[in-house]
């Protein structure tokens, strides 16, 4: 469906050049977000400008007498509305200048910036928490004003250069008509006011830098990554402003022994052939329990794996811990000595006797066969 472009603009199908650009800037000037900051009269601006800008081109122009809508198929930003159009912004910069629209004063107290902080925790610091001093260089209220940024008694004052809007505005002639062209002012920085007298301390910003010691604490179970808040410990914003927020952020270091994944605690025990085979029990200095035995039943292989319940890291909130597993290491003995030697050679036969008794026992006619004999006198030796 096609807009009604000569309707947007309050004109006839068969209205000049001359007349049209009259019709529009008389519409330009009630809508204009400067003159009228209502949302419908931004709507209205734009439904207008884009009815102009269709219309003052000759080719779409033709289009629209013939019925159709040159924004429509390929003709720019078709289905976006209004908004989308893209040569709308030729028609701003021609009336009235890049970013025409009012900003007014920024303020001169202003909130300040949230700040970051990097913190190294090592593996028991993050399983059972900790208080920390640290010194931060950051923007704090400056002392002798109070934040106000002025000396004395004295007072801030609107600023002559722009009369207390915070920005100018240079209006230009050109072909179209007027130009404006808003900026921050350049005397106040867009604050609106100046401070005639500022304070002999902070030069009017109401802040001045220090070092400052906090204490931050670290709640049992935080992990690598994750960032501690506190609430208004970061810089002090302009004209004395509420201080943003510290950000803390753990960085976990490595732990020789234990490694973490989420609430789990991973570690290696090795442990001699024999003791492995024999069973044995084995102390690990856990993070947070002490000293605490780990059995390791008879039999054991190589690579298994016992879990310890509830020996991992706290959780962060519900303080419910985590699991610990250790992961077993045979350990062979690389040097033997001749006695060593003759035990585990007794050892060995005695093994492979034990499995030629099992063998020929469960051998079929009880007897044991041809090849459970040969079997035996072969190991015997
Ligand atoms: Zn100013
Ligand atoms: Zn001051």
């Amino acid at each position: 469906m096609a807009r009604d472009y000569y309707g947007l603009l309050g004109v006839d199908k068969g209205v000049s050049d001359t007349e049209l650009k009259r019709a529009y800037r008389k519409l330009a000037r009630k809508y204009h977000p400067d003159v009228n900051p209502d949302e419908a009269a931004q709507a209205k601006f734009k439904e207008i400008s884009v009815a102009y800008e269709v219309l003052s081109d000759p080719e779409k122009r033709r289009i629209v007498d013939l019925g159709g809508d040159p924004l429509e198929n390929g003709g720019g930003a078709a289905g976006n509305g209004f908004g989308g159009f893209g040569g709308l912004g030729d028609v701003f910069e021609a009336f009235f200048g890049g970013g025409a629209t009012s900003r007014g004063p920024i303020g001169r107290v202003r909130p300040g910036s949230d700040s970051l902080l990097r913190m190294r925790l090592d593996l028991t610091e993050c399983a059972t928490g900790v208080t920390k001093q640290v010194t931060v260089d950051t923007a704090v209220l400056c002392d002798r004003c109070q934040g106000r940024g002025t000396h004395g008694d004295s007072r801030p004052m609107a600023c002559d250069t722009c009369h207390g809007r915070g920005e100018v505005q240079t209006v230009q002639r050109s072909l179209l008509g007027q130009v404006m062209t808003s900026r921050p002012c350049p005397t106040c920085r867009g604050v609106g006011e100046v401070i005639p007298d500022p304070c002999h301390q902070c030069g009017g910003d109401g802040r001045v830098r220090a070092r400052r010691d906090i204490s931050v604490k670290i709640p049992a179970g935080v992990g690598d990554g994750m960032r501690v808040r506190l609430a208004a410990q970061g810089e002090v914003g302009p004209g004395g402003g509420p201080a943003g927020d510290l950000y803390v952020e753990v960085h976990e270091q490595p732990h020789e022994i234990f490694a973490r994944d989420g609430d789990d605690l991973h570690c290696h025990i090795s442990v001699p052939m024999v003791d492995a085979a024999l069973g044995t029990t084995v102390a690990v200095d856990a993070i947070l329990d002490g000293p605490i035995d780990i059995t390791i039943p008879p039999g054991t292989q190589p690579g298994a794996t016992i879990a310890l319940r509830g020996h991992g890291m706290p959780q962060l909130r519900s303080g419910a811990r985590g699991d610990l597993h250790a992961h077993i290491e045979v350990v062979v003995p690389e040097r033997l000595d001749n006695h060593d030697i003759d035990l585990l050679r007794k050892f060995k036969e005695h093994r492979e006797r034990e499995t030629a008794e099992v063998r020929s026992a469960n051998a079929p006619h009880g007897g044991g066969g041809l090849f459970s004999r040969l079997r035996e006198t072969f190991s015997s030796r």
